[in-house]
């Protein structure tokens, strides 16, 4: 620990974005006294955010379960028996629908989350015409879909999306003990694609998941070397459920999920951090450390795919009485 170390005195304070995070001025800011890093982290949150304004999403999902992936935290995985039944593709005139009822909830962004490993191009062609529909409405698009290649993502432009979710999920270490069906250089490609698409980038990763520090510090370095930085980081934390490899995994302290909200605040001042998956287990006081550590996003809607979050009027409840108001949306 060191009190001494101040990464803001390289650049970050004078509205330069660093993009040569090492690990050790990461793993450094994880091991500030919790006050230290708390006081860091809204600082920058200030000077690049109304700390008082949260963006919202809402997630839905447009093709569930069937992935022949094996991410050993995810319940639509076919490999594990869970309980998530293999739907086909939803209709366009059913996602618009939930994408009117998301807007009417306050929701500036839709997110449309399918189960594949990569979509086939018959399937993008729904997927696109959903992406023209959901932009029609004047809500900001984004998608989850897999691996993509360069093609793929430029169509996914052209039809209007405005983000693509793609996340690292964690270490580069201690990413073959999650997922063994591809390796993270084909995570980066995808990225890489999105972006020279002209797609915002929209990636971060799951913390609770049997990972060490070092691994958290791992990731949170690799996504702030990212150049330029997600526009969009979600940071999740792990949903045990039932039936997935991860399902007896001990919990993780809900401290340290709130320093590594402060530390990807920190390193990457610019982007909307978003509290993501987990929250419908996070005591009120967890989700409101995690706005003070910078989170300024939030999923709203009773399902993240396939796993519970708190419902709206809940959530609303939440915003009203810590006085946070919706984000319009911007680019
Ligand atoms: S996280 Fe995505 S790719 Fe992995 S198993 Fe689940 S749906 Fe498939």
């Amino acid at each position: 620990m060191s009190l001494d170390f101040d990464p803001s005195s390289r650049a970050q304070g004078a509205g330069q974005l660093r993009h040569d995070w090492t690990r050790a001025d990461v793993g450094a800011l994880f091991d500030l006294p919790f006050a230290e890093l708390m006081f860091r982290a809204q600082s920058v949150h200030r000077q690049n955010f109304d700390p008082a304004e949260v963006q919202i999403s809402t997630l839905l999902s447009i093709k569930t379960g069937g992935c022949p992936e094996d991410c050993a935290y995810c319940p639509q995985s076919a490999r594990y028996d869970t309980g998530v039944r293999a739907e086909k593709l939803m209709g366009l005139d059913a996602v618009l629908g939930e994408a009117r009822a998301a807007q009417k909830a306050g929701a500036s962004r839709f997110c449309m989350g399918a189960a594949w490993r990569e979509p086939k191009d018959r399937d993008l062609d729904a997927v696109c015409a959903m992406v023209e529909g959901v932009k029609a409405l004047g809500l900001e698009t984004c998608a989850t879909l897999g691996m993509l290649t360069a093609a793929q993502a430029r169509r996914l432009k052209e039809a209007g999306l405005d983000y693509y979710n793609h996340n690292l999920d964690t270490s580069p270490e201690f990413y073959s003990e999650i997922i063994t069906t591809r390796c993270y250089e084909d995570r980066l490609q995808t990225l890489h694609h999105v972006r020279d698409a002209g797609i915002h980038v929209c990636c971060g990763g799951i913390v609770g998941m049997g990972e060490t520090r070092d691994d958290r510090v791992g990731m949170i370095a690799t996504l702030a070397s990212l150049r330029p930085h997600p526009e969009s980081v979600p940071i999740n934390m792990l949903v045990r459920v039932a039936g997935t490899p991860l399902a007896e995994t001990p919990g993780l302290d809900p401290l340290e999920f709130v320093r590594t909200v402060a530390v990807a605040r920190f390193c990457m001042p610019r982007s909307v951090v978003r509290l993501s998956a987990g929250r419908e287990d996070m005591s009120e006081e967890t989700q409101a450390l995690c706005f003070l550590a910078g989170a300024n996003s939030i999923f709203y809607g009773p399902k993240l795919l396939t796993t519970p979050n708190p419902g709206r009027d809940h959530d609303r409840e939440l915003m009203g009485r810590l006085g946070m108001a919706p984000m319009e949306p911007h680019d």
